[in-house]
């Protein structure tokens, strides 16, 4: 199964008078839509009990839960204490996830710095090995970590970087931005043949059965030339990327990706016209 569903409370939640992430399940339930990207975005912050609560109300409106992980994590950083404390993070993520009951965890694999990309990227890979280790030491190997493709120049998370990082464990799989891939590529997503060349890349780098169950971020993104400048929501019609042709080649490959949209205030409305897109895809066949 596909599933649809926004990054954090849409303006429309607090219009419809909601306040309390407790009605988030509910809410996204009455959409018709299935899954809710929590944001531990700017730290850890989420008591232990409303974890437990939100696991209480998502499992019971059967609607996924997934996080994700705090923004200052950076894999490639060259001090080890540094990395001692992204390792922290995803951990801390890993525990708030596990009692909202959910099994995804995204993050931000890293960037530069003052380092070159492929010094960056040596580090990182080194570094997200120890992060796995430590992971499965913790207790945490039935959760998924899903590394993000970036969209500004000096992020690590290129396509191929992301498949790599993906081929280091099984725990891993991709988080699959196409708003920053397109980005970062300087609008290189036009069409269907080119969700066909990035799905094809995946199922030959990483495996069929990894592409199939990957997470989407999917929102179209402002850039300029050093890449993602900002979110913009579905009424863009400049920037792109369009979702019809992703539809195409999630049906074509029969994929049943998490589907997270990010738009800019509209996530949920947005992610429900790309439930419609591929129902209509599908029933086409
Ligand atoms: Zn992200």
């Amino acid at each position: 199964m596909v599933k649809f569903g926004p990054a954090g409370n849409s303006d429309s939640f607090y219009t419809d008078g909601y306040s309390s992430t407790l009605d988030t399940a509910t809410w996204v339930k009455n959409k018709g839509l299935d899954v809710f990207e929590y944001s531990l975005s700017r730290g850890l912050t989420i008591t232990d009990d409303l974890c437990i609560k939100l696991g209480k109300v998502f499992k019971e409106n059967n609607i996924e839960i997934t996080v994700h992980a705090p923004y200052y994590i950076n894999f490639a950083n060259p001090d080890d204490s540094m990395i001692e404390k992204s390792i922290g993070y995803i951990l801390g993520s890993l525990k708030k996830l596990k009692l909202m009951g959910g099994n995804r965890c995204i993050f931000h694999p890293g960037s530069c710095g003052k380092l070159s990309r492929q010094e960056a990227f040596d580090n990182l890979l080194k570094n997200i090995k120890k992060l796995i280790k430590r992971v499965k030491e913790e207790g945490y190997d039935d959760m998924l970590l899903c590394p993000e493709t970036m969209g500004k120049s000096q992020q690590l998370g290129t396509l191929e970087e992301v498949a790599k990082i993906c081929n280091l464990d099984k725990m891993l799989i991709p988080t699959i931005d196409f708003g920053h891939i397109n980005a970062f590529t300087q609008g290189s997503i036009k069409g269907e043949e080119d969700y066909d060349r990035i799905i094809n890349y995946l199922i030959e780098t990483i495996g069929y059965e990894k592409t199939k169950i990957m997470h989407i971020h999917f929102s179209k993104i402002e850039y300029g030339p050093k890449g993602e400048l900002k979110h913009l929501t579905f009424e863009d019609d400049k920037f792109g990327p369009e979702f019809d042709g992703l539809a195409n080649i999630i049906v074509k490959y029969k994929l049943s990706p998490i589907i997270i949209c990010e738009s800019k205030g509209t996530q949920a409305e947005d992610a429900i016209k790309m439930k419609k897109i591929y129902q209509n895809t599908m029933s086409q066949k």
